[in-house]
C-alpha cells in the first residue's frame, strides 16, 4: 500500500492534550499539501477533553486509544499503539513531540520499520522527492538540515515551541476508536511512582513568565522569595542545572539541554550565569531580564534588560512593589 498523510500522535496528561503535542498539528498543517490528510493518534485513559479539543484542529480522522494500558507515559507500550496506528494509517510521516516519551517512542517506531528518523527538528519541508529537516547541533549554536527520500515513510520529533497549534476551526474530524493488542513484551516496563507538580503551579513550557533561580542565590531558601515573585507575575518557577544537582529544587523545573525548553514572553535569570547548556533551553523568549551581580556574565550580555546587583536587595524591593500595585 503506498504511504500518504500524516500522522500525529498526541501525548496526553491527566486526559488533557499537552500543548508540545498541539503543536504538531501546526507542522503537519505546513506540509499537509504535499503529504495529504492528518490523521491524529490520541492516547491515554480517560482522555475524551484531549479528543474533543484535537478534533478541531485540521485533522481529518482522529483515532482513539482510550485505555488502562496507556495511563502511564510507556516508551513501550506508546510504541505498540503508533506501530497499530501506522498499519491502519500507513502515513508517509510521522510526527510526535521531542519530550521525554516522544523522543523514545519515534526511535523505536522508525527502527521497527527501518525508516529515516529526524530528532529533535525546528523545521520540516517536503518536496517532490525528499524531506528536508533543520536541526540545532553543537548545542544549538549551528543549524543542520538532513535529507531524506520520500521513498519510504519517516518519522520526526519537533521541538517545542517550535510551531504554533492552530486555532480551532469550525470543521470536526471523524472520532474513531482503535484497538490495540498489546503483548507481554510492551509491558515489560511499568510505572511504578508518579511524582506530581504540586497543584496549581503553572505548567513551566507554557508559562507566559518564567522566573529562574540560579546557584547565585545561595541556597534553598532563597527559592521561597522566587515563588513569590513568580506568583505574583502569574508565571513558573525554574532552576538551572547547578541548582537541581545540588537538591534544591526538583530535575522537572530544570531548564536547558538536559532539562525543558521554555518559550515565555518574559524570562527572568536570578543568580544564573549563563552556561550554553542553560541558555538553549531559554534562548527563544521574547524578553530577557536578568539579576545578576557579575557584569561579565554570559546572561547579562545576553539580556534585553540586566540589573547589576545583588538579586537579595531587588527582589525582596520588586515583591513589595508588585504586591503594591496589585493591592495585595
Ligand atoms: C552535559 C551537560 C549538560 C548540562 N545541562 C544543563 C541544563 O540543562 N541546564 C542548566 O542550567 N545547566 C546545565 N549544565 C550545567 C551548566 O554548564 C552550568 O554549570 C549551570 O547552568 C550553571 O548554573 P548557574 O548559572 O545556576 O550557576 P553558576 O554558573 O555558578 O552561576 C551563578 C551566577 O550567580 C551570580 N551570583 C552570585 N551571587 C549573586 C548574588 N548575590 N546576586 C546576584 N547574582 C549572584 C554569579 O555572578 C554567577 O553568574 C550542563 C552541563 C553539562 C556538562
Amino acid at each position: 500500500m503506498q504511504s500518504s498523510g500524516i500522522l500525529v500522535f498526541v501525548e496526553t496528561s491527566g486526559g488533557a492534550a499537552r500543548a508540545t503535542s498541539l503543536e504538531l498539528f501546526g507542522a503537519a498543517g505546513a506540509v499537509q499539501n504535499a503529504l495529504g490528510p492528518v490523521t491524529a493518534l490520541v492516547v491515554g485513559h480517560g482522555i475524551a477533553p484531549a479528543v474533543e479539543q484535537v478534533a478541531t484542529l485540521g485533522a481529518e480522522r482522529v483515532l482513539v486509544v482510550d485505555d488502562p494500558h496507556c495511563a502511564h507515559p510507556v516508551a513501550a507500550v506508546m510504541a505498540r499503539v503508533v506501530l497499530t496506528a501506522w498499519d491502519v494509517v500507513q502515513p508517509a510521516l510521522t510526527l510526535l513531540p521531542s519530550t521525554t516519551l516522544g523522543r523514545d517512542v519515534a526511535a523505536l517506531v522508525a527502527a521497527r520499520h527501518g525508516v529515516p528518523h529526524f530528532a529533535d527538528i525546528v523545521s520540516l519541508d517536503v518536496t517532490a522527492e525528499q524531506f528536508l529537516a533543520t536541526r540545532p547541533v553543537y548545542q544549538s549554536k549551528l543549524l543542520t538540515t538532513v535529507r531524506a527520500s520520500r521513498a519510504r515513510p519517516a518519522v520526526a520529533t519537533i521541538r517545542a515551541g517550535t510551531y504554533r497549534a492552530p486555532e480551532p476551526s469550525g470543521q470536526q474530524a471523524r472520532v474513531e476508536d482503535l484497538t490495540v493488542a498489546f503483548s507481554p513484551a510492551d509491558q515489560r516496563a511499568r510505572m511504578t511512582r508518579m511524582v506530581e507538580k504540586p497543584r496549581g503551579q503553572v505548567d513551566l513550557e507554557n508559562a507566559p513568565v518564567v522566573v529562574v533561580g540560579g546557584r547565585g542565590v545561595g541556597g534553598p531558601e532563597a527559592f521561597a522569595q522566587l515563588a513569590q515573585l513568580t506568583e505574583l507575575l502569574g508565571g513558573a518557577l525554574g532552576c538551572t542545572r547547578a541548582v537541581s544537582d545540588l537538591g534544591w529544587r526538583p530535575h522537572a523545573e530544570q531548564i536547558g539541554q538536559t532539562g525543558k525548553q521554555v518559550r515565555p514572553r518574559l524570562y527572568l535569570g536570578v543568580g544564573v550565569s549563563g552556561a550554553v547548556q542553560h541558555t538553549v533551553g531559554m534562548q527563544g523568549s521574547e524578553t530577557i531580564v536578568v539579576i545578576n551581580r557579575d557584569p561579565n556574565a554570559p546572561l547579562v550580555k545576553m539580556a534585553d534588560f540586566a540589573l547589576i546587583a545583588d538579586w537579595n536587595e531587588v527582589v525582596p524591593r520588586l515583591i513589595a512593589r508588585l504586591r503594591e500595585r496589585r493591592g495585595r
